[in-house]
C-alpha cells in the first residue's frame, strides 16, 4: 500500500460540496485568478500552502461551481422545508378531522341517551295519567254507588 493512494483516497473523501471553508491541510481558503488559456480569468479558492507547495494535494474548487452547488444546496433544503410543511399541514388536518368526528360520535352518543330518557319520563310519566284516571273512574264508580245505596236507604 503505498502513501499517495491512501492519501489520494482520504482527499476525495473530504471533496466539499458547496462553498468551502478551509483546506482539509486545516488552512483558511483565499481566492485566486485563473490565468491559464482554457480559464481565463476564472477564479477559484485554494490555501495559500497549496500555491507554494504545487506538488501537495490541497482543495481547489472553482467559486461559480461552489457557489451553483451552494444555490442548488439552499434550493434542496427549501423543498424539504415546504414538503416538511406540508407532512405537518396534514397532520394537523388529519388530527383536526379525528377530533371532529370524535366529537359529532360524542354529541350523537349524547343525543340517543338524551332520547332515551325522555322516551323512559314519557313512558312512566303516561302510566301515571292512566293510573289517575283509572283511580278517579274507580272513584267516580265508588261515589256512584254509594249515591245510589244512600237513595235506596232514604
Ligand atoms: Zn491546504
Amino acid at each position: 500500500m503505498s502513501i499517495s493512494s491512501s492519501s489520494s483516497s482520504r482527499f476525495n473523501r473530504r471533496q466539499v460540496t458547496g462553498v468551502p471553508t478551509r483546506c482539509w491541510c486545516g488552512r483558511k481558503l483565499t481566492t485566486f485568478c485563473s490565468q491559464t488559456d482554457e480559464n481565463p480569468f476564472r477564479r477559484f479558492y485554494r490555501c495559500e500552502i497549496a500555491m507554494q507547495r504545487k506538488t501537495e494535494k490541497h482543495l481547489f474548487k472553482w467559486i461559480d461551481e461552489a457557489l451553483l452547488e451552494e444555490t442548488r444546496m439552499v434550493d434542496a433544503k427549501v423543498k424539504r422545508l415546504v414538503d416538511e410543511m406540508k407532512e405537518l399541514k396534514n397532520e394537523m388536518l388529519a388530527k383536526f378531522e379525528h377530533q371532529q368526528k370524535v366529537l359529532l360520535d360524542m354529541e350523537e352518543m349524547m343525543n340517543e341517551k338524551t332520547n332515551e330518557m325522555m322516551m323512559a319520563n314519557a313512558t312512566s310519566f303516561e302510566e301515571m295519567v292512566n293510573a289517575t284516571i283509572e283511580n278517579s273512574s274507580e272513584f267516580r264508580i265508588m261515589m256512584f254507588q254509594f249515591a245510589k245505596r244512600s237513595k235506596y236507604f232514604n
